[in-house]
């Protein structure tokens, strides 16, 4: 039985793939990027005590050298969040598959299917392909929502079960795509085909983040390794940098404009994309 450390787990989601979706996230990422909007999920705590002292309702407590967590005690104020300086959270729970199921099934009469997020779900393919089996027994779509820089053709049994992946290409120029995660692209691109290929590419991501990234040059690369005919059914989504949530210097950032998103708008249309969302 794999398990997982989750994060949290939304009950109804409409912004996590199509339809209303449980949303899961896992904690834990491989890359590092500067516009995380979620930069809690890094991380796996390392029990340092500096958010006991921010949690005003006693839900927090330091025991044999481990931060525990009392889910009874915590009213979700996210005061811990924002005095951890090491991109972690003290409220993880290490769940199995099943466990994690049975919380689906609590919002089953009025869910499509689930997404996984992160974190970075690809990190735990043992655990997404028990989930997804149980999900798919029931009738439930399950897709992956990842950063794409874990080699997924390496888990051909995950790929069996999952219905589809939104695959983020955050820069097609491996010195930009480090500059902003300090990762490596390769594994992003050998995904891109590959799920093509498996017609399991549900949704491409790009975030536009001015001055730090080259939208336009993610666009073209995207086209050129697929072609153009084979770019017109793919679901592209334009997402516009918003510093809500973000720690570090990208805090200081502002969002693209509406003419940049245009622009972009009018560029993936122009290279064959039919199926384009501007968020
Ligand atoms: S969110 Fe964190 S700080 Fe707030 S009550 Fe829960 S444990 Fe305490
Ligand atoms: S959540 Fe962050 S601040 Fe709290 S104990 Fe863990 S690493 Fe330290």
């Amino acid at each position: 039985m794999a398990n997982a450390p989750v994060n949290k787990i939304l009950p109804y989601s409409v912004v996590d793939g199509k339809g209303s979706r449980v949303a899961v996230f896992l904690q834990k990422c491989n890359i590092k990027c500067a516009y995380c909007h979620n930069p809690e999920t890094q991380n796996m705590c390392i029990h340092c005590g500096i958010c006991v002292p921010a949690c005003q309702y006693g839900a927090l407590q330091t025991v044999d050298k481990k931060v525990v967590w009392n889910p009874q005690k915590c009213v979700n104020c996210d005061a811990c969040i924002a005095a951890c300086p090491h991109y972690a959270s003290p409220k993880i729970k290490d769940m199995s598959a099943a466990a994690v199921f049975e919380k689906v099934k609590e919002s089953m009469p009025f869910i499509r299917g689930i997404t996984v997020s992160g974190g970075e779900c690809g990190l735990y393919p043992a655990f997404l392909t028990e989930l997804f089996t149980l999900a798919q027994e029931q009738g439930l779509s399950c897709f992956m929502d990842t950063n794409g820089t874990i080699d997924l053709s390496l888990y051909p049994s995950l790929m069996e079960v999952c219905s589809g992946v939104m695959l983020d290409v955050k820069a097609w120029d491996p010195d930009v795509f480090f500059s902003l995660t300090q990762g490596d692209n390769f594994a992003v691109k050998q995904n891109l085909s590959f799920l093509f290929a498996l017609n399991k590419l549900e949704e491409l991501r790009i975030v536009v983040v001015p001055g730090k990234m080259d939208a336009k040059a993610a666009i073209l690369g995207i086209q050129r390794q697929l072609g153009r005919k084979n770019v017109r059914g793919i679901p592209l989504k334009l997402i516009s940098f918003r510093p809500y949530g973000v720690k570090g210097d990208f805090a200081q950032l502002a969002p693209p404009s509406k003419s940049e998103m245009d622009v972009l708008y009018r560029l993936a249309a122009d290279v064959g994309f039919e199926d384009i969302t501007v968020i």
